[in-house]
């Protein structure tokens, strides 16, 4: 490939906005990937920004689903802990809500791994 603005000169690499080949003159580093100098900068520069906020929610987004996931592990073996403890009594209430508690914190885990992209 060619660079698009010289196109006697070899491209080493393209620009993260437009796609155009570069030569060494003409690719602008701008942290996270190359632009056109003079021209794209902007572009590539809002482009990583909006990709390291989105990183950002994800790993928020995951974090939370985590607590709530422990929340409901812990509130579901107080269930079942109660519940086998009591059985005689009402117990055989809390065994299985203590069982429905184990699974939303499954769910909310395996959420949360979706949201790490695991
Ligand atoms: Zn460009
Ligand atoms: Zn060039």
């Amino acid at each position: 490939m060619r660079c698009f603005y010289h196109r006697d000169v070899e491209a080493v690499a393209t620009c993260k906005s437009c796609g155009r080949g570069l030569c060494p003159d003409c690719a602008h580093d701008v942290g996270n990937g190359l632009a056109c100098v003079n021209r794209c900068e902007a572009e590539v520069l809002a482009l990583n920004r909006i990709i390291a906020r989105n990183k950002t929610a994800y790993e928020k987004t995951s974090g939370a689903y985590n607590r709530t996931a422990l929340f409901y592990a812990a509130v579901g073996a107080v269930f079942f802990a109660g519940g086998l403890a009591n059985w005689r009594g009402f117990g055989w209430v809390l065994v299985p809500a203590g069982v429905i508690f184990f699974l939303s914190a499954y769910v909310h885990y395996s959420t949360g791994r979706r949201f790490r992209g695991e």
